[in-house]
């Protein structure tokens, strides 16, 4: 095998440093992962309780053809489940179901005009093949232009806002385009409701899976020891420290967020450095709740209500019936710049404000019926990706010799997603030089 005997350390246990040590170590390279929580998993791990349950929501699109074969190679086809899903907006102070064209046809906040407006550009976007001109825009003037105002302010500019808080006018048509060509890409016609995946046993299972296969291929996975500096000399990386030893290797695949990665460079390599930095990120705070009961018929909420701190909320046992046994699984996203006073709030009184605004959208959600609330922060969750970003992409391989990076911005146009992460992963193990 090519990389028989070479010394390869992965930085980071997410899906992406995973999928990554399982192909160098079938590879034959010897692996080291390093991981700086008790546990794999990243943005996709199970909170340290046991249940398995997500701190996050996680499911699987039509187009995530890298993760459904993975998932398939590691013998857990049987564990992946298609379930249609319905999506609805609560606007205006009302619910209104968001799923089908008909939905839309007669989706009351906007008028026929605007409606018909918007089913032919949703349309357009799903038959669209190129979007380089698209990253010379921002999302915002595209979609104002394209759909005008008043389905700007109703449909898109939530949506926008869930996903990048303050940063929403910032972000690129070509992002935005690709994030409702990936949803379309879960029907299988228009008028199809969209069908999610999700695994029986959660992104667990294949966290498991991929584990247990770097063991079996002698990889080593190092729990709750974080990398701290790479060691370069003469261009090339030689090494890594962690808080007791100095790791030689070959090769380092930084699999973690630019921010994360920037953070281990030594000052040899400050102008790559830099250009790390110089990718703004924003955190997630996200509430999961167990419920005794549903709050809603959909999967997925969009929220436009000033009175509520939030634009949407996803109720996952509406995909996975058998997440949470006789009640619901509720989680609710908020992206928030590290500058925002709520991403500083406590977490006792973010949760307040969130399960507040559930009681105005919500009027079934009842405070007797909360089994549990998890309030999850991490600080770099998404890349904000403004107009020309694809002039800008961080290479996988970077300025010094043997130092690869992973990271979600790296997938533009496209937004981050696992599957993505993997594609990413095994490209990068293939285009490896050492
Ligand atoms: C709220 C939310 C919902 C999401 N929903 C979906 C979804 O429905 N579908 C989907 O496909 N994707 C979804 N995603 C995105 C998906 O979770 C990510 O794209 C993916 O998990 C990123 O994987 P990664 O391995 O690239 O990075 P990460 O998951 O960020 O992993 C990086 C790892 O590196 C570790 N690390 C960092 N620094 C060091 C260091 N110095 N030393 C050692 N270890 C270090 C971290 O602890 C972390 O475990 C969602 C994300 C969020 C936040």
């Amino acid at each position: 095998m090519e990389l028989s005997g070479k010394r390869v350390v992965v930085v980071g246990g997410g899906i992406a440093g995973l999928t990554a040590a399982y192909d160098l170590a079938r590879r034959g390279a010897a692996v080291t992962l390093l991981e700086r929580r008790p546990l794999l998993g990243g943005l996709a791990r199970a909170g340290e309780d046991g249940s398995g349950l997500e701190l996050y929501y996680h499911f699987i699109c039509g187009a995530d053809t890298a993760l459904v074969a993975l998932i398939e190679e590691l013998g857990l086809g049987p564990e992946l489940q298609w379930t249609p899903a319905r999506t609805a907006y609560h606007v205006s102070g009302r619910l209104y179901p968001f799923t089908t064209p008909l939905d839309i046809l007669r989706f009351p906040p906007l008028s026929l005009r605007d409606r018909l407006r918007f089913g032919r550009f949703a349309a357009q976007c799903r038959s669209r093949k190129r979007w380089e001109e698209l990253d010379e825009q921002a999302a915002e003037t595209w979609l104002r232009r394209e759909t005008g105002p008043r389905v700007y302010d109703v449909i898109w500019r939530p949506l926008l806002e869930l996903k990048f808080g303050g940063f929403y006018p910032q972000v690129s048509a070509a992002w935005f385009w690709h994030r409702l060509w990936r949803a379309s890409q879960s029907r299988s016609s228009l008028l199809q409701p969209e069908k999610f995946g999700w695994l029986l046993g959660g992104t667990q299972s294949l966290l498991n899976a991929l584990a247990a296969r770097l063991s079996e291929h002698g990889a080593e996975i190092r729990l709750g020891e974080a990398a701290l500096r790479l060691v370069i000399r003469g261009g090339r990386v030689l090494a890594v420290t962690t808080a007791t030893e100095e790791l030689p290797a070959d090769a380092v695949i930084q699999a973690v967020p630019l921010p994360d990665a920037a953070a281990l460079l030594p000052p040899e390599a400050s102008t790559w450095q830099q250009e790390l930095l110089a990718v703004d990120f924003l955190g997630v705070r996200c509430l999961r709740l167990r419920l005794d009961q549903s709050v809603s018929e959909a999967y997925w909420v969009n929220v436009n209500n000033p009175q509520v701190a939030f634009n949407g909320f996803i109720e996952y046992s509406r995909l996975n019936p058998h997440v949470e046994p006789g009640g619901a699984l509720i989680y609710i996203p908020m992206y928030l710049a590290a500058d925002d006073p709520r991403y500083h709030l406590s977490a006792e009184d973010l949760t307040q404000e969130l399960l507040q605004g559930l009681s105005v959208i919500a009027p079934g959600f009842e405070a007797s019926s909360l089994r549990e609330a998890v309030l999850t922060t991490d600080p770099y969750a998404q890349a904000v990706t403004p107009p020309g970003f694809r002039h800008r992409i961080p290479g996988l391989a970077g300025p010094v010799r043997g130092a690869y990076l992973l990271d979600s911005s790296q997938l533009y146009p496209s937004d981050r997603c696992l599957s993505g992460m993997v594609r990413l992963a095994r490209r990068l193990v293939t285009e490896l030089k050492i």
